[in-house]
């Protein structure tokens, strides 16, 4: 079956890791593609950061996949200039991405490219679960000259969908993550987590684990997780904590999801790396694994999705390591060193 996919390169190596990854997809299935425009180039050609055309697009698609945005040419710190971070936070905005998806999995491979000891992390599979669209980081502000507040609310439906994301995602466990020894929000929080699996994944375990305890078990233990949920504050901060395991920014895809039937966005965690753009040498892994994460996540075709990831874990095998790992491969040869293995 033939899926519609809306691309987005955006900016500096954007458009190097998106083109390497469609020719990676087209290798494991039928695609058809539509580019449009978003961060500084969208801000150059049309003077919006996302124009309407773009969040038009991706509404109607089977999925988005994102290279990345920004730059120095577009860095201002003029409140009235439009910036390219402005178009990332308008489509996740647009498409209602309420969930955000990190897997963690250090690759055989790059298991001693890891901070962390190799005993400590070999076997780690884990999936951060982070709530995106509510708590602190979207409640009312206020601010005088001797006070200020962030109000962190979540409603019912706010948490009973994040869960149902992660209870469908886990394949061992769920570990909810709060603070609700403290937080009368994590009380409630944790309160309606229970109350959707006693409902409707009774067949899931579960677990909780208090987000101070959770910082450490993430690197004391980290093989012990299967999926982790949790909110948008201790979600952003976790995400961060877990991706250290794997070793190298190039390498992490991220998934953010809406309600079910829309489309969903996937990303590279990193940036526009204008230092590298146009040099040939931007890793494109963390592209093409989240184009397995779009195939699982977003098409449901869990099948290729899993042909990527371990085509891209057997390159790594065979040798192949771009300068971020510490080789001299360039995009093009990773890429087809991917190719060799699907
Ligand atoms: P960055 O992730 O772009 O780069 C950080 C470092 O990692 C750089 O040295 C870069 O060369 C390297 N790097 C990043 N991706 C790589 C890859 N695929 N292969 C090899 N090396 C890679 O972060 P930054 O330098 O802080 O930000 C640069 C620009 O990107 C800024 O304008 C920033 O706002 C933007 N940004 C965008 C996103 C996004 O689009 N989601 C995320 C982060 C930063």
């Amino acid at each position: 079956m033939s899926h519609h996919i809306v691309l987005l390169p955006g900016d500096g190596i954007g458009p190097e890791v998106v083109a390497a990854t469609t020719r990676v997809l087209d290798a494991v299935g039928d695609f058809t593609y539509e580019t449009h425009l978003i961060g500084g180039i969208a801000i150059d050609e049309t003077g919006n950061p996302l124009p309407d055309e773009t969040l038009a697009a991706c509404r109607k698609a089977d999925a988005v996949l994102l290279g990345a945005v920004g730059g120095p040419k577009w860095d201002t710190t003029d409140p009235g200039r439009p910036r390219p971070e402005q178009g990332l936070l308008g489509i996740r905005k647009g498409l209602g991405l309420f969930a955000n998806l990190r897997p963690v999995k250090p690759l055989t491979a790059l298991l001693d490219a890891s901070p962390l000891k190799r005993d400590r992390i070999e076997g780690t599979d884990l999936l951060v679960v982070r709530e995106l669209t509510g708590g602190m980081y979207f409640g009312r502000k206020e601010r005088t000259a001797d006070r200020a507040s962030d109000e962190n609310a979540y409603t019912r439906v706010e948490v009973e969908r994040i869960a149902r994301v992660a209870f469908r995602a886990a394949r061992r466990k769920v570990t909810n993550v709060d603070k609700m020894n403290v937080l009368e929000v994590s009380r409630f929080w944790r309160e309606v987590v229970l109350d959707v699996h006693a409902r409707e994944f009774p067949g899931v375990v579960l677990d909780h684990m208090l987000v101070d305890n959770a910082a450490m078990q993430l690197v004391s233990g980290p093989s012990d997780f299967d999926v982790i949920v949790t909110d948008n504050m201790f979600g952003d901060i976790l995400s961060d904590e877990a991706a250290t395991i794997t070793g190298s920014i190039g390498m992490l895809p991220s998934a953010s999801l809406g309600e079910e039937g829309a489309p969903g966005l996937f990303e590279p965690v990193h940036g526009s790396a204008p230092d590298i753009a146009g040099t040939g040498v931007a890793n494109p892994l963390a592209t093409i694994l989240s184009a397995a994460l779009l195939l699982r996540h977003g098409l449901g075709r869990s099948d290729e999705a899993q042909a990527l990831e371990s085509a891209v874990d057997r390159a790594l095998e065979g040798g192949l390591r771009t300068p971020d790992l510490g080789g001299s491969a360039h995009t093009d040869e990773a890429t087809r060193a991917v190719l060799e293995q699907l």
